[in-house]
């Protein structure tokens, strides 16, 4: 059977202290690559997973309350750095784009939304309901920018929880986007609100988007967690901790699964300049 085109991307960067992402790490600036993937599917076309930033995060974070989000977080981002600009270069038009799946919320995973008017969006129940509840202040506390959401995207959403349900014997909650096995979206829960994985099966190998379920590599490798301030932001500390146990499981009856953090740079940095044919 026909499998996955795969190709990772990267749009803006932040920074981010490396004590701050993993316990143990170096007192020092790092940058945190907000990286996204383009996935061709044999039968449903081109997909993103997640979008990274675009220069909207100024625009939005020029006022209060959301420049207190660009005031705790330096963010990078280029013209040309930007998805849809990326795929334009490819060949590849904005509508062509007819599948997104949304990870989580956070403003460094959804920047591009807009850019994108012929996807359905996937993601699910849970950070959508948050989306919807969460206005001003509240909103900015859990990492939105709402004005990054299209105006229309009631009528485009796809709950992930109206997929297939299907068993992982690693994970609590899982689906299969599109019946065929493909694509498996799989909940990673506890940094942001209802987050979401996927488990791809490409022509290559298989690959795991796991977002922020951990920021670097060595956290699912080595179980190693966060420094217990990113606590204040995150949704449950307890579900995050169960969820990357489940990775480093996963990870260790698997070494051949290929584990992709949005914003570990050791691990996009050798596969982001990959070319494929489309
Ligand atoms: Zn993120």
């Amino acid at each position: 059977m026909s499998r996955l085109k795969f190709k990772l991307m990267r749009a803006g960067y932040c920074d981010a202290h490396e004590h701050h992402a993993i316990r143990g790490g170096r007192k020092k600036k790092i940058a945190f690559d907000a990286v996204f993937a383009l996935i061709k599917h044999p039968q449903e076309g081109f997909i993103l997973f997640d979008t990274g930033y675009t220069k909207r995060f100024y625009e939005e974070t020029s006022h209060y309350p959301e420049k207190i989000y660009a005031n705790f977080t330096k963010v990078y981002i280029n013209p040309e750095e930007e998805a849809v600009q990326q795929l334009q270069k490819l060949g590849i038009a904005p509508t062509e784009i007819k599948h997104l799946i949304i990870s989580h919320f956070h403003a460094d995973h959804v920047g591009g939304l807009k850019d994108f008017p012929a996807a359905t969006f996937y993601c699910s129940a849970e950070a959508y309901n948050q989306v919807k509840q969460k206005n001003g202040f509240a909103a900015v506390r859990k990492g939105l920018l709402k004005g990054l959401i299209p105006a229309d995207f009631d009528e485009r959403v796809y709950l992930i929880d109206q997929c297939k349900k299907i068993n992982n014997p690693y994970f609590e909650v899982a689906y299969d986007l599109f019946g065929d096995g493909l694509i498996q979206l799989i909940g990673l829960n506890g940094h942001g609100a209802g987050q979401f994985g996927a488990l791809l099966k490409t022509n290559e190998k298989d690959i795991f988007l796991v977002a922020d379920a951990c920021w670097l590599s060595r956290s699912y490798q080595q179980l190693i967690l966060p420094h217990p301030i990113v606590r204040l932001f995150f949704e449950s500390w307890q579900q995050y901790k169960e969820n990357l146990d489940r990775l480093h499981k996963f990870h260790k009856d698997h070494p051949e699964v290929l584990i992709i953090p949005t914003h570990c740079n050791a691990t996009s940095s050798k596969i982001i300049s990959t070319q494929i044919a489309w």
